[in-house]
């Protein structure tokens, strides 16, 4: 008999490009207070995995990228958030490095189909469990480690 944590990475499909997503995604936002194209290029890595894999990216992490330059938009850092209300109430986002506005309206009793409950359809628990494995469960500071590189893109 299969364990259950092969039969879970059978039937998910391309969880090793999630993971490399969910890694690019946490640099990205690592890295965006220090060196903002770094982290757009982050960034547009994640987006070229999704797409070369033909997965889609979580609504919440696809709207905080810009769709022209592909930095983070974190509001007060990167990019400005504000709620409008003329016509319709909106959330006007605006990144502050191309300048681009991202505009999400926001209708009463509306959800996301990702948020409703009967989209899920199953969850795949990925947990590493400490007592099989002889690993060491350590904190997230000390395990993530980053080293930014600059590029001379003009030679
Ligand atoms: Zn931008």
């Amino acid at each position: 008999m299969k364990k259950p944590s092969a039969i879970n990475e059978k039937l998910c499909q391309g969880k090793d490009v999630f993971e490399r997503m969910n890694y690019l995604y946490q640099a990205s936002l690592f890295v965006s207070s220090q060196n903002i194209s770094l982290a757009s290029y982050y960034s547009s890595i994640l987006s070229g995995c999704a797409k070369k894999a033909v997965l889609r990216i979580e609504h919440n992490v696809k709207r905080s990228i810009c769709k022209v330059c592909e930095s983070p938009l974190i509001p007060g850092k990167t990019a400005k958030v504000r709620l409008m209300a003329k016509k319709q109430k909106i959330i006007k986002t605006i990144c502050y490095v191309c300048k681009t506005i991202k505009r999400i309206p926001i209708k009463k009793k509306h959800t996301l189909w990702f948020d409703q409950p009967e989209s899920l359809i199953e969850i795949f628990d990925y947990n590493l469990k400490t007592e099989t494995n002889n690993f060491k469960t350590c904190n997230s500071r000390d395990s993530i480690e980053i080293k930014c590189y600059s590029y001379n893109w003009q030679n």
